[in-house]
């Protein structure tokens, strides 16, 4: 099953891929992560995208589209994957059917601007393997040490308050449109993102019907 989840930044996406990543047992492939890894890394990718990344802007779409084009190509996708930031855009979506890979649900997690300003003043992302924490919402059984490897957690450069903004501006502007490309497609599921954790994933998991 290929999915998609759509949805402002802090709307749950990378916190809902990780469960849906373990109920299904298909890969998430995060944009974010990949892009954010390649700045830590400090390869040639990641001097490329860490000016755009870092003022909340999209990077070009060929640059995205060639990570996400060698990631769904490995053999642990054959059986599907969750994309988790990807599409961002029209054009975006369109370079996905271009390249033949076929979508079975999009899920949009909604949620309001206002909600979305104050979750991500607490979000805490692990400096090595990419998972989402929350200080209230989902905090980590060791407080600021990532669940899965360990690693020490950290706010987001771009997860600060006037940054924020500019990424919502762009997801307003860019990506929203997406919804409707993917309704008229017939593929998209709306689910409520200002609720639990739990039932947002319950909502998920009844729209894909899994
Ligand atoms: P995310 O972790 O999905 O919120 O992405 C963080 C940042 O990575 C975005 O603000 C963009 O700068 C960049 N990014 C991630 N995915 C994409 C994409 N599909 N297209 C363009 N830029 C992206």
């Amino acid at each position: 099953m290929n999915l998609i989840l759509l949805g402002a930044p802090g709307a749950g996406k990378g916190t809902q891929a990780e469960l849906l990543m373990e109920k299904l047992g298909i890969p998430t492939i995060s944009t974010g992560n990949m892009l954010r890894e390649a700045m830590r890394e400090g390869t040639e990718l990641g001097r490329k995208v860490k000016h755009h990344m870092d003022n909340g802007l999209l990077v070009p779409d060929d640059v995205v589209l060639d990570i996400v084009r060698s990631r769904v190509a490995q053999p642990d996708c054959a059986r599907g994957f969750i994309l988790d930031g990807y599409p961002r855009n029209i054009h975006q979506a369109k370079s996905l059917m271009e390249l033949g890979i076929p979508v079975d649900h999009v899920i949009s997690i909604e949620v309001p601007d206002a909600i979305i300003e104050a979750r991500m003043s607490g979000r805490r992302v692990c400096t090595k393997c990419g998972a989402s924490f929350h200080v209230e919402a989902n905090p980590p059984k060791v407080p600021d040490t990532c669940d899965f490897c360990g690693a020490e957690l950290a706010q987001r450069p771009d997860d600060a308050p006037e940054t924020v903004r500019r990424r919502l501006r762009v997801y307003h502007q860019e990506t929203e449109a997406l919804k409707e490309f993917y309704q008229t497609l017939g593929k998209l599921r709306r689910v409520e993102g200002n609720q639990s954790i739990e039932d947002a994933n319950r909502a998920i998991l009844k729209e894909i019907g899994a």
